[in-house]
Parts: structure tokens; C-alpha cells; sequence
């Protein structure tokens, strides 16, 4: 039997809801609640996150407490209000916002454009994205109040960076992009960086660009000396550049 059309878009796979530290941006330490969504378009070759769909959604206990339990995937908006309306209440001025990430959570604008006018009116919404579905972020940029957005640079990720993508995507942003990150490892061209740091500076200049070094295995691929070579080079094009690992890794938090 077909899955009646609002049941499809009130409820979505996710693979957990806690509430953390940002760990990374210009929003670094501030306190959010994450909402980490299944899936993604993209397939990059540094990829650890794990976005694949569990039949089980983890929930933590209480904000920070890293204790969690489990609930039926897809979950609904519904069980989300009320978790989020229970930790305001508790935690009044804890969090400063809503965390959408994933996986890439504009993989879900169809439920994301009957969930973001709900869940705004409980806290403003961060969009965490890799920037490369700009008519979705267009049909609900009016709902979104910062959007972090990657470049997928071709030397980290494994395919043609997707420039025009990313270009499209920034001109649809209106204002609301807070920075532009880009993962960059030791085999990240000059060239690369100087493309990324130009389009920043045309389309959004008040925007940081942030070099983001790749951590994986709890290793930082690219050497400090490279760090700030290519931070030198970007900061010919574009007057703010800053060098952000992920530091949640580092403190252990989620
Ligand atoms: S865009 Fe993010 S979630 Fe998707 S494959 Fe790349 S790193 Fe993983």
C-alpha cells in the first residue's frame, strides 16, 4: 500500500539527536542540538561519518549526558518537538540553535520544507551542507538562519569538484552563509585553494573561508608549514581565511 503523502514528509531517517559543542566554524563552542540525517548524494573519499540508515534512531538521554536510547526509524516530527520543548523547558538558554546535519540534509527538502517553519519556532536552524543542490536550498532558504557549506575540493574528495554547483548555491544563499569550508590534506594544490578562496571572496565576502585540515584515524593529514602556505595563498583573494581543525575530536565530545 503507497505511503500516504504526509506521513512521508513528517517523518524522516535519522541516525541520532544529541545535544554537543559545534566543533567546527566560525560558530565553533557554541551549544546546539544536532540532527544528524541518513544519506547523502555525494560519496567523498575521506568520508567517516556514518549517515547510513539504521531500522534504529539514537536519541541522548539529556542533553550532554552521551547516553542514549533508541527509537523506530523514520522517526517523526512530532517525537522531535516534544523532545526539543522538554530540553527548553529543562535547559532554558542552553542551546543556540538547530543543527541540520547528516549525511546532507537537503537529501531531505521535501520533509525539510514541512519540518523548518516548526522546529524555527523553537530555535533558530544551522544548516550544515556539502553545497551542492542549490533549487533546494532556494525553495527553503526563508526557514534557514546560517548555512555552513563545503567546497568539495577535488584533491581530498576523489571527484571533479563541483564548481558550478557551489557557485549556483552561494548566489541562492542570500546572506545566510556564515562560513565556507573546505578539508584540505596534504595533496591540496595552490590552485585549488586560489579557486576556492576567488569564488568566496565574489559571492560572499563577509563570509570566512575555513581551511579545515583532514583528520582521520585521529591524524591530521597535512603538514602546519602547508597549513599555512595554502592559508597565505588564500588570503591573497579573500580578506578572511582562518585555519579551523574539527575540535570536538580532540575534547572527545560528539
Ligand atoms: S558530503 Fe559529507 S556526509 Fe556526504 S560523503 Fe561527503 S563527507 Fe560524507
Amino acid at each position: 500500500m503507497p505511503v500516504p503523502a504526509t506521513l512521508r514528509t513528517n517523518c524522516a531517517d535519522l541516525v541520532e539527536i544529541f545535544s554537543s559543542s559545534q566543533g567546527e566554524g566560525p560558530l565553533i563552542g557554541c551549544r546546539q542540538v544536532f540532527i544528524r540525517f541518513c544519506g547523502c548524494n555525494l560519496e567523498c573519499a575521506y568520508c567517516d561519518t556514518d549517515h547510513v540508515r539504521d531500522p534504529l534512531c539514537k536519541i541522548e538521554t539529556a542533553p550532554g549526558s552521551q547516553a542514549f536510547d533508541t527509537i523506530d526509524n523514520p522517526v517523526p516530527l512530532d517525537r522531535i518537538i516534544a523532545l526539543l520543548k522538554h530540553w527548553e523547558d529543562d535547559y532554558p538558554g542552553l542551546h543556540h540553535s538547530i543543527s541540520l546535519t547528516g549525511g546532507e540534509p537537503l537529501h531531505h527538502g521535501n520533509i525539510l520544507s514541512h519540518w523548518l517553519p516548526e522546529l524555527r519556532l523553537l530555535l533558530p536552524i544551522f544548516l550544515e551542507t556539502n553545497g551542492t543542490q542549490p533549487s533546494i536550498l532556494a525553495s527553503l532558504i526563508d526557514d534557514i538562519d546560517y548555512i555552513s557549506m563545503d567546497m568539495k575540493l577535488a584533491s581530498v574528495c576523489g571527484f571533479e569538484t563541483p564548481w558550478n554547483l557551489h557557485k549556483d548555491f552561494l548566489n541562492k544563499s542570500e546572506g545566510k552563509i556564515t562560513c565556507v569550508k573546505v578539508v584540505v590534506d596534504v595533496n591540496t594544490p595552490a590552485k585549488e585553494i586560489n579557486t576556492a578562496a576567488e569564488m568566496v571572496a565574489a559571492l560572499v565576502p563577509d563570509a570566512p573561508l575555513i581551511i579545515q585540515p583532514l583528520t582521520k584515524n585521529n591524524a591530521i593529514h597535512i603538514s602546519a608549514n602547508r597549513l599555512l602556505e595554502l592559508q597565505a595563498i588564500a588570503l591573497k583573494r579573500h580578506k578572511d581565511v582562518r585555519i579551523i581543525p574539527q575540535t570536538h575530536r580532540f575534547l572527545a565530545l560528539l
